[in-house]
């Protein structure tokens, strides 16, 4: 079932249930004031004939005596100008025998009492009955006459309760038939709003199949200034748009990026077999070939292991993390870094005690890239200086080289994945400063450049000094962390 016919149901069930419960309500009242109207009517005209009674018999004794009661005329009390307003009198006596009644009844008298009912008039009680003459329904007051505590007899007053039921029956139509009316004008009008206001969701919906159906992720859902609930919704949809295109776009590049990474190392592996198995080559010719098979296929180990990384980055990889004195890690680097530094002198600049925390063999990895890209783009004759520098909040690790520097335009590029400057040395992968910077983020630390064409380049890794910074308790335990794209 649609929200809209949901809406509709709940708008016109609610209306139904408070229409019922006011026209029950009013109906009620309406039918209780009515009959208890009839009722005082009729309680007031017993009341006169008593008092009619009572001025034409003087004496209740004579009455005793005689057993002989005189009645006025009746019809007085009986106005019959509107036959369904009349009101009809009757006197019986203690036995229910009829004495005497006022002409509007014609041929007819009231049915005669039940013993129950007879008992309770001769207990002096007065009491309403419905009763039925001749098809027509009356309200009927009785009324014992008693003379000194003695019952003579009883007064029946009635009236014919048509008009009263005419005018419930009438007020009950025209409720029902109002309630009715309300309720279909509130389905119809509940449609109309409920399809009005959910305008914007159909227009998101269709937005959304339209960006589906023609899979473009850069389309966007079109936000009001209202910053009502549908706006909020459009824009968290927007987001996550932006961040699904971004996410693809990072997909798409990876691919193409790798596949064209990896051509080149095949290209080089496959003209080289194709050399050996073609032409008869001299054994240092033959060795030249297989080295450069060899470096081809090193290149494309390289590229593979550092993918393999980067995607256990990306899936959410576990670090182990252990107090570290960081001074002897730096010193470990610049030993392993030496067989690196052909021709290049490696230093060991400014380093003091530090208590870090962190996992040493991936620092120790970021660092040697750090060295080894710095040997890379350092001509012979330079030199790459490692240094450790304790702050208040941080430890800095610094990598400085005397090599050629990075353009402008590519410092800003350098850490995206496959990104390498152009016209320098191109053999890398393009990968490691990709890795270098998770690794530094992992550790919720930081790792930035500075460089200047001509003058060298400084890459400074900043890990937090204080072990609460990091990101969870200490004391060896896995964490888990998630490269962003
Ligand atoms: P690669 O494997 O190609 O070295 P990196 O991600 O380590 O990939 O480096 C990306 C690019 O950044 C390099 O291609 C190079 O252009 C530039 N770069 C990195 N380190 C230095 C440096 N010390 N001096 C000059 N350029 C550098």
């Amino acid at each position: 079932m649609s929200i809209r016919v949901r809406l509709t149901v709940l708008y016109v069930s609610l209306l139904a249930a408070v229409l019922f419960i006011f026209g029950a309500t009013f109906f009620g009242i309406l039918n209780y004031s009515l009959y208890q109207q009839i009722d005082q009517t009729l309680q007031a005209r017993a009341e006169q004939v008593v008092r009619g009674i009572a001025s034409e018999n003087r004496s209740f004794a004579q009455v005793l005596r005689t057993g002989n009661i005189r009645l006025p005329d009746l019809d007085l009390f009986s106005p019959a100008l509107d036959a369904s307003r009349s009101i009809l009198i009757q006197v019986n006596d203690a036995e229910g025998a009829v004495i005497d009644k006022s002409r509007n009844f014609g041929r007819f008298t009231l049915p005669p009492l039940s013993d129950e009912r007879l008992d309770l008039v001769e207990q002096g009680q007065e009491f309403f009955e419905d009763q039925t003459v001749e098809g027509v329904r009356l309200r009927v007051f009785i009324k014992p006459l008693p003379i000194n505590q003695q019952v003579i007899g009883f007064l029946q007053v009635a009236q014919p309760v048509a008009t009263v039921e005419r005018v419930l029956s009438w007020v009950l139509l025209a409720l029902f038939g109002g309630t009715i009316l309300a309720l279909l004008i509130t389905a119809l009008l509940g449609v109309m709003v409920a399809r009005f206001s959910l305008r914007p969701i159909e227009r998101i919906t269709e937005t959304a199949n339209q960006i589906v159906s023609a899979e473009d992720l850069d389309q966007r859902l079109p936000v009001s200034k209202k910053n009502d609930e549908v706006d909020r919704l459009s824009r968290t949809i927007n987001s996550m748009l932006a961040r699904l295109d971004n996410f693809f776009q990072a997909q798409v590049r990876l691919s193409a990026d790798v596949s064209h990474e990896l051509r080149t190392p095949l290209t080089i592996i496959r003209g080289n077999v194709d050399l050996i198995r073609n032409c008869d080559e001299s054994e240092q010719e033959r060795s030249e070939t297989l080295n450069a098979i060899d470096s081809a296929m090193d290149r494309m180990a390289r590229i593979v292991s550092d993918l393999l990384l980067l995607s256990q980055a990306d899936a959410g990889m576990s670090l182990t993390m252990h107090p570290l004195e960081l001074e002897l890690l730096i010193l470990d680097v610049y030993q392993q870094g030496q067989a690196l530094a052909k021709g290049v002198s490696l230093h060991l600049g400014h380093t003091e005690p530090a208590a870090g925390f962190g996992d040493a063999d991936r620092l120790k990895q970021l660092l040697i890239n750090l060295i080894d890209n710095g040997i890379k783009h350092t001509p012979i004759g330079g030199s790459v200086t490692i240094s450790l520098y304790k702050e208040a909040d941080w430890i800095r690790i610094s990598v400085a080289d005397t090599g050629a520097g990075i353009s402008p335009e590519a410092l800003p590029h350098i850490f995206d994945r496959f990104y390498r400057a152009k016209g320098l040395n191109r053999k890398g992968s393009g990968l490691g400063l990709a890795i270098a910077k998770w690794i530094a983020e992992a550790h919720a630390g930081t790792l930035t450049a500075e460089s200047k064409i001509g003058n060298g380049s400084t890459f400074v890794l900043r890990l937090p000094l204080k072990t609460e910074k990091y990101p969870l308790p200490p004391e060896s335990t896995p964490i888990r962390t998630v490269l962003k794209m």
